[in-house]
């Protein structure tokens, strides 16, 4: 019997090769992308077995599709043993915000309120996982934290009273903090929701239902296309950038790797805890628990960006 794994955004990149990398260890890949015939491309060129692994249509910007995923996936009969919420935008150059189906800020809704709802809605599943050990993993990133070199860059992630969401997050609310919209910003932002909403889970649901919830920072993974948006000169240098001055570098290969070790490795049953490798990379260095911001460990700020999270995704 394999266990199952769903991730969002397996059609590129760190996803991708984490879809890989869970295949060759046995698991049969719920691979949740928005588009199905770049999914199924990439599933063949980086070689994963056609009988592990089902492509299911979501697109985390629209609250209807993310509904309607769970309800294709529970169709499929399978049982879920683990959540990998992998899938983001960043769009760095944009001036003016765009929107979701729904209204809202969509890197926003993208990263955060889609995978906000998804997780919500399985819980279901993972209670009744088939492995002792279901798991729900949900990517971060450096530039979430202000503390680390990596953080350090302008503009500085800051959900600060959650005026925006309050507000409804609709034009003309297009930060979570109220303030004037910046897309770099928001993507940082958007991931500090990730980070919160990683830690609420472990605390409202860890000790009730058994599952382990996790974050991880795969390392700078510098050529995947999240920076597809980004100038092309910048494209070009950032790899070279991370490799011979950062060091911070890391393979799409061995991000997968990593997210892999997350979700199936023994090691990392540990709960409400965010792994790192570090943001030099030395050969062979091992993975250790690493302290998130001050801002993604406030217990308070994560409860109102809970609550506020439920309302705009029609949970509360
Ligand atoms: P990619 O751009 O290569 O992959 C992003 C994936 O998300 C793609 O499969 C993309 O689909 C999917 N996606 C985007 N929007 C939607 C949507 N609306 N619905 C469904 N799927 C969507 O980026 P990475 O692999 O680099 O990033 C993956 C994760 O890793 C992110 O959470 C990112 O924050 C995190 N991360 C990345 C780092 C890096 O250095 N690259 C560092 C730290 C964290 P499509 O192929 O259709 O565009």
């Amino acid at each position: 019997h394999k266990s199952t794994v769903i991730i969002t955004g397996a059609s590129s990149g760190v996803g991708l090769y984490a879809a890989k990398a869970l295949a060759k260890r046995g698991w049969h890949v719920i691979m949740a992308c928005r588009n199905l015939e770049k999914t199924e491309a990439a599933a063949q060129t980086v070689g994963i077995p056609k009988d592990s692994y089902t492509i299911i249509h979501i697109d985390l910007g629209s609250l209807d599709s993310v509904r309607k995923f769970v309800q294709d996936f529970r169709a499929t009969g399978r049982s879920l043993d683990a959540l990998v919420c992998n899938a983001a935008i960043y769009m760095p150059l944009i001036k003016e915000p765009l929107f979701s189906p729904d209204g809202y800020e969509l890197s926003v809704a993208t990263n955060h309120l889609g995978h906000f709802l998804l997780c919500n809605l399985m819980l279901e599943d993972l209670k009744k996982a088939s492995t002792s050990e279901p798991r729900l993993v949900i990517l971060g990133t450096v530039t979430h934290n202000p503390n680390e070199l990596g953080g350090k860059i302008p503009p500085r992630p800051d959900l600060g009273d959650l005026k925006g969401f309050e507000a409804g997050f609709k034009a003309p609310h297009t930060m979570i903090d109220g303030k004037k919209f910046e897309p770099v910003k928001a993507y940082k932002d958007s991931k500090v929701c990730n980070v919160l909403t990683m830690r609420e889970l472990h605390r409202r649901h860890h000790e009730s239902t058994g599952i382990t919830f996790s974050s991880l920072y795969p390392g700078c993974v510098a050529t995947t296309a999240l920076f597809r948006n980004h100038y092309p000169l910048f494209q070009k240098l950032f790899p070279v950038f991370q490799k011979y001055i950062t060091g911070g570098f890391v393979s799409e290969e061995l991000a997968g790797e990593r997210v892999a070790d997350v979700v199936a490795d023994p090691a990392y049953n540990q709960s409400g805890i965010y792994w790192s490798w570090g943001n030099r990379q030395k050969k062979d260095g091992k993975s250790f628990v690493q302290k998130v911001s001050n801002e993604a460990s406030d217990d308070a700020k994560a409860e109102k960006m809970w609550d506020f999270s439920a309302k705009l995704v029609g949970l509360a």
